[in-house]
């Protein structure tokens, strides 16, 4: 076993002279240089993982959702309107499902769809569901109980299917809006044929091209041209990385939707083409990062080029392909390849499991998020502040209530007349009056913690609260973030706030037990 002095090591701590504490560092991080400290909280990135930027040699960035930024709403209403007219016009549904409209409150990423019981529910971490609605009516508590919590229940088998990207959230809504409306009026539904019904018109409007076609006519309408997305990849590319684009989407799509988000956007890159050393198409992720198809080089009819890809042309297109071959045409692999993407699953979890590949989650909605938390800070430092009261009225009612008992014991013992009766019974009462308090605080503590939790939460969303939280623990989406993503951010533009030689560090996380240490500690308040 190696001795406390073994474990501290040689190196003498720096003391009261340490070079921190000199007033010239301190004017250097107050001043200028330090502005990534100015960075909205909205626009920052959020590190779970160490990444130093410097050692990162290639950025690969997804495009749907990630360069591409959607007006959320305008997409979603119309893939929701086409899903709807395919599942009458090719599925046999009634023509009333046609006057619906896209209720967009009703949806948030992370929520899981049971095909079994027609419910859609949000978990927290621990895979326990929080709420549940079956239509747009909430799930009683009993039955919620009843359903996931008395018995295990395995999210990961077929009955379950996961909303985790933002081209799903549309599904969700209309597999509760067509049961209200069917069940309103009287009908029995197939839980699990409806949800197959939106699922595969969903998936055919988006191979068929007839949503891209609409996004393609209209592309101001349906995509934000971000006017930091340039700077950003150009802040990267003049740092020596190189970039490339892989995405799912077709040529066709990716030149027409590329071209409105950079083309001459900087003057130094008149051509999207020009910020990328290589351009994926039909990439086919999540399986690209575990299948070993060949890369093939397409010409501008999206026809293949004939031949073995021996190297990434700039300018050029591929389609394919697969990780390992990938990195080997890239001359660099492993953790010096960063990967920007938005779907936790296809881009993060995927290439996480199957490679080296550090990860940048790309989350639009973290930015409305955060603002409405910023908006509530007064309310959630009150919560904070009752929660610890919390604790202390309970430590409290604890050592009351055995006093009690012990005082409850003498008084039983004692023979009537004894002298120190009256004392014993006048501490009886005060104990006893003093747990009546403590119990009516911690109700009040309860409910006023209830309530303001309750405001932040469902002014946020209604129905579901807020998206990365579920009660007091993380949503399970906000734990798959922190477990899989390196770095988190609103945006791919946000890399423009830093510096590309960045070290990305992660602040200490406290567990319980380390809590109360750190609170004390002088590093414990964050803006010391
Ligand atoms: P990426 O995010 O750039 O990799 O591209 C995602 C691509 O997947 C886009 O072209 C979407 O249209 C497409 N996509 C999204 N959902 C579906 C689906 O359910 N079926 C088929 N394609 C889809
Ligand atoms: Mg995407």
């Amino acid at each position: 076993m190696p001795g406390r002095d073994d474990l501290a090591g040689n190196e003498p701590l720096p003391g009261p002279g340490a070079a921190y504490l000199d007033p010239v560092i301190r004017a250097i991080l107050d001043g200028p240089r330090a502005g990534g400290r100015d960075v909205p909280a909205s626009r920052q990135l959020f590190v779970n993982r160490n990444l130093r930027m410097d050692k990162v040699e290639v950025v690969g960035f997804d495009m749907d959702y990630t360069l591409a930024i959607y007006h959320l709403l305008q997409l979603e209403e119309l893939a929701y309107d086409m899903t709807v007219e395919r599942m009458v016009e090719r599925r046999g549904w009634p023509e009333r499902l046609r006057g619906l409209r896209y209720l967009s409150a009703f949806v948030i990423r992370g929520l899981v769809v049971d095909k079994l019981t027609g419910n859609i529910c949000k978990m927290d971490r621990h895979d326990h569901v929080g709420r549940a609605y079956h239509g747009l009516a909430a799930v009683p508590r009993e039955e919620r109980y009843r359903l996931y919590r008395d018995e295990r229940v395995a999210f990961s088998t077929p009955r379950f299917a996961w909303i985790d990207t933002l081209f799903a959230l549309p599904e969700a809504a209309i597999f509760a809006q067509v049961i209200d409306l069917e069940e309103t009026a009287g009908k029995r539904l197939d839980y699990d044929r409806l949800f197959t019904d939106i699922r595969e018109s969903m998936d055919q409007i988006h191979a068929d091209g007839t949503l891209k076609t609409r996004v393609k006519a209209d592309l101001a309408r349906f995509i934000v041209r971000d006017p930091e997305l340039g700077p950003a990849l150009h802040k990267l590319r003049s740092s020596g990385k190189r970039l490339f684009l892989l995405t799912n989407s077709h040529l066709d799509y990716t030149e027409a939707v590329m071209r409105h988000v950079l083309d001459g956007v900087l003057p130094e890159y008149p051509s999207w083409r020009n910020y990328f050393d290589a351009v994926i198409t039909a990439s086919g992720k999540p399986g690209f990062f575990s299948s070993s198809a060949p890369f093939v080089e397409l010409d501008e009819t999206e026809a293949p080029v004939p031949g073995e890809v021996r190297g990434f042309e700039r300018g050029h297109t591929y389609s394919g392909g697969n990780r390992g071959e990938l990195e080997k045409l890239l001359g660099a692999g492993g953790d010096r390849v960063l990967y920007v993407g938005d779907h936790i699953y296809g881009d993060i979890l995927r290439s996480k499991k199957s490679s080296q590949w550090r990860t940048c989650l790309v989350i639009e909605e973290l930015e409305r998020e955060i603002d409405w938390l910023d908006q509530h800070r007064t309310e959630l430092e009150e919560v904070a502040g009752l929660e610890e009261l919390r604790l202390r009225i309970d430590d409290e009612s604890a050592a009351h209530r055995a006093a009690l008992n012990a005082v409850e014991r003498r008084v039983d013992r004692l023979a009537a007349g004894d002298p120190s009766l009256p004392l014993m019974e006048a501490e009886r009462v005060r104990l006893k009056r003093e747990l009546e308090s403590l119990r009516a605080a911690l109700r009040d503590a309860n409910a006023r913690v209830a309530g303001l939790q309750a405001a932040v939460e469902s002014g946020y969303n209604r129905y579901w609260g807020l998206t990365f939280k579920e009660g007091s623990e993380n949503s399970r989406i906000g734990e798959q973030i922190e477990d899989y993503a390196c770095v988190y951010t609103s945006r791919a533009s946000n890399f423009v706030f830093y510096s590309p030689m960045q070290y990305l560090r992660v602040l200490r996380r406290a567990m319980p037990h380390e809590a109360s240490a750190l609170r004390l500690a002088p590093w414990g308040n964050s803006s010391a």
